[in-house]
């Protein structure tokens, strides 16, 4: 048996058809992606973003605002424009975009005010995405919750277009450090065979998977190993009898630490590692508005809590969240919704 014939077709053969035939029309082409990027809206970006430009395009990826540090190794992100900084310009490139794709969200809404820039945009548009419930003003839609993350899906959609042969070293790292960032590492959502299969095609590119573990998780600076350090042992609630777990940060807490984006990325999932916990809540207090991060394991669905009670939504493991109120307004929600989930939490750990 060929190694590569054990990929699946996972996105329909006419949808691929389609997506490629619409970019050979296009001439001005847009990358977007979420609010706050991570190393799958990046990644999947800038993957598809290369593709284009090694068959002759000249592609632009506009992000509504910017990314850590620990993500711009990546090649091509200093060329990413960021919304925020120049609405007016933005504004002005996807008005007069023929191709706009949508990368690793489901809905215009979370790429914040960027996201009605798009939906008015008379460009064709192209979703491709794994977050449950795509949002219908789409021209095509590649949606799938089961696949880890958006840029495994890219992957599949260049490795389906027969495309893998002339994949470089530059897409395939960037599809690497999706696949990698939203799985944590391969610890968890990252059971699927054939996601081995997919990092095996991509290691034959000359991917160098530690260096990229090390750019990505190794890249922090000390400040931000020691707010780490001041959350887990100031700033955590343990709920054994709920197997729930809250760290919470104020602007207060964090100023010491001289916080810059991207340092309290990952801190939601270290309150897993405590026997029988399986939910995990982060609140964090940022400027105009209360962030929060949802982890979960077995079958405890995080984000139906984000949905209910903040606003927010993602994936049944892996959801976030946003509270427009004080501080303490979020903490109170929190615990008001702990209490009614309490039911859900112990049905997930297996008790009655
Ligand atoms: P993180 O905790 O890493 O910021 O986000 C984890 C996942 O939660 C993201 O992949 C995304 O699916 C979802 N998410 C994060 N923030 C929000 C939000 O404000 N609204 C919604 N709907 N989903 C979010
Ligand atoms: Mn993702």
């Amino acid at each position: 048996m060929k190694f590569t014939e054990s990929i699946t077709d996972v996105i329909p053969p006419q949808t691929v058809e389609e997506i490629m035939g619409t970019i050979d029309r296009s001439e001005k082409i847009v990358i977007t992606t979420h609010l706050s990027p991570d190393g799958d809206a990046l990644g999947s970006s800038l993957a598809l973003y290369h593709y284009l430009r090694n068959i002759g395009k000249k592609p632009r990826i506009i992000v509504p605002n910017s990314f850590p540090y620990f993500l711009k190794w990546m090649k091509g992100a200093n060329e990413i424009d960021i919304y925020e900084y120049n609405p007016g310009a933005a504004k002005k490139i996807l008005s007069n975009a023929d191709l706009i794709f949508s990368l690793d969200y489901n809905i215009s809404k979370r790429a914040g005010d960027m996201g009605m820039i798009i939906d008015a945009s008379h460009a064709r548009k192209i979703l491709i995405d794994h977050h449950l419930a795509p949002g219908n003003n789409f021209d095509v839609i590649v949606s799938h919750p089961e696949i880890s993350s958006t840029s495994e899906l890219i992957f599949r959609l260049l490795f389906q277009a027969g495309k893998y042969e002339s994949l470089n070293q530059a897409e395939a790292e960037c599809i690497y450090c999706g696949m990698m960032t939203d799985t944590g590492g391969f610890t968890y959502n990252s059971s699927e065979p054939e996601i081995f299969e997919i990092i095996s095609l991509l290691l034959r590119k000359n991917v160098d998977k530690d260096a990229i573990y090390s750019q990505v998780f190794h890249n922090y600076s000390a400040d931000r190993f020691r707010l780490l350090g001041f959350t887990l042992s100031q700033r955590m609630e343990v709920y054994p009898e709920l197997h729930s777990a809250l760290i919470h940060l104020s602007r207060d807490d964090q100023s010491p630490f001289r916080y810059s984006k991207g340092d309290t990325e990952g801190f939601v999932n270290y309150p897993l590692s405590i026997k029988n916990i399986i939910f995990s809540t982060f609140i964090r207090e940022d400027e105009g508005l209360i962030k929060l991060s949802f982890r979960s394991q077995k079958t405890f669905p995080c984000n139906e809590f984000a949905a209910e009670f903040f606003n927010g939504g993602g994936h049944l493991n892996a959801s976030g969240g946003e509270f427009y109120g004080t501080y303490e307004d979020a903490l109170r929600t929190y615990s008001m919704g702990l209490k009614k989930y309490e039911q859900k939490l112990k049905e997930a750990n297996g008790e009655q």
